[in-house]
């Protein structure tokens, strides 16, 4: 549903971000200061076990201009960005992490292109900083090696810090995957896009919300779901595995055929057979993770559970009707 009083919606999904919560704050509300139009903040708790939904409800009171949406438990991220976009209604939206790692005032220069006339605008880091060599080097060699493995052409170093116009908007929400890589499923759907460098700085407050294993099962959902390369890699595999088991046949009925003592070769046997039992296995477990896939998508639960929501009655300020008013009076 869109507002014609908002212009920007802000997602920002969160999950035990007490710490950092005050200082995000304010940094938003000096942006929406500068924006070029009404705004509204949805801030998306994806089950926080600590004290950031009170916090949240606090800031709301005061706060005209923010929403809340608490899940019922831990969905996840690219989930949380979902619902967000799921509940705004401004014409741009524009989805950034809490922990201030995603600077407000990019958020100045992507609506500035998004007015130019791009659809999609992205931030692309051009720096990291305060991030430990490990996850940097990861995520370098992560984004390549998607970049290689997709079909679709997803911008490298990008993130999920982005805005989006309303048309690709309503295009996200006619997508009912389940398994949801975000910057994927942007990259895929076209419309004119326009990238912005930033420096991406260290985390303003708490800890990572990403531990290895998640950075793990989000970079295997964006290959499974934009890519089918796993499944014929696995049949060029299967066919050269193959092709060297016939080699092999033939140099022993070779050896038969001009030498009859044929008893050793427990060691070849004990190779060849152990390695295409992990062939083997590595491949079942790559279609099995398709299969799992397709499961979920045919259970079609719904993507989220919301437990609560707050701050959606609030009307935004509105400039231009209050000037009207303003100026009817004065002329009455
Ligand atoms: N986040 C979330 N659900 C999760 C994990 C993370 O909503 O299950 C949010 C988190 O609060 C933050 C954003 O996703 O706003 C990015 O997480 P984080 O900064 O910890 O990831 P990193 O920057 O370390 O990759
Ligand atoms: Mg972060």
């Amino acid at each position: 549903m869109q507002d014609h009083n908002i212009t920007y919606s802000l997602i920002i999904p969160v999950f035990n971000e007490q710490e950092v919560l005050p200082l995000l704050v304010e940094r938003l509300k000096s942006l929406t200061g500068k924006l070029d139009g009404a705004a509204e903040i949805i801030f998306v708790d994806d089950g926080s076990s600590d004290g950031t939904w009170e916090l949240l409800k606090e800031y709301s009171r005061n706060e005209e201009a923010f929403r809340l949406i608490r899940f019922s438990r831990n969905f996840g991220h690219q989930i949380a960005i979902t619902a967000g976009m799921d509940a705004a209604c401004g014409e741009a939206v524009i989805v950034m992490d809490a922990d201030l790692q995603d600077p407000p005032e990019v958020v100045l220069q992507m609506a500035q292109k998004w007015r130019e006339g791009f659809e999609i605008v992205y931030a692309q880091r051009e720096q990291r900083k305060g991030e430990s060599l490990f996850k940097r080097a990861s995520a370098a060699l992560f984004y390549r090696f998607l970049q290689r493995m997709t079909d679709i052409d997803i911008p490298v170093d990008t993130g999920d810090f982005r805005l989006i116009g309303r048309r690709a908007l309503e295009t996200f929400k006619a997508m009912p995957e389940r398994q949801r890589f975000v910057r994927g499923m942007f990259a895929w759907m076209g419309y004119p896009q326009a990238a912005v460098k930033f420096c991406r700085p260290a985390r303003a407050a708490g800890e990572t919300k990403y531990p290895l294993a998640r950075m793990l099962r989000l970079a295997a959902t964006g290959m499974l779901s934009f890519s089918d390369r796993p499944l014929r890699l696995a049949l060029w595999l299967g066919a050269a595995v193959s092709g060297m088991a016939v080699l092999y046949g033939l140099y022993v009925m070779a050896l038969w055929l001009f030498d009859a003592s044929l008893v050793p070769g427990w060691a070849s046997i004990m190779i060849v057979t152990s390695f295409l039992s992990g062939v083997n296995l590595m491949m079942l477990g790559i279609i099995g993770l398709y299969i799992g896939s397709i499961f979920e998508q045919v259970q079609s639960r719904p993507l989220y559970v919301v437990q609560e929501r707050d701050g959606f009655e609030k009307k935004p300020h509105n400039q231009v009707e209050e000037l009207q008013k303003r100026l009817e009076k004065a002329y009455a």
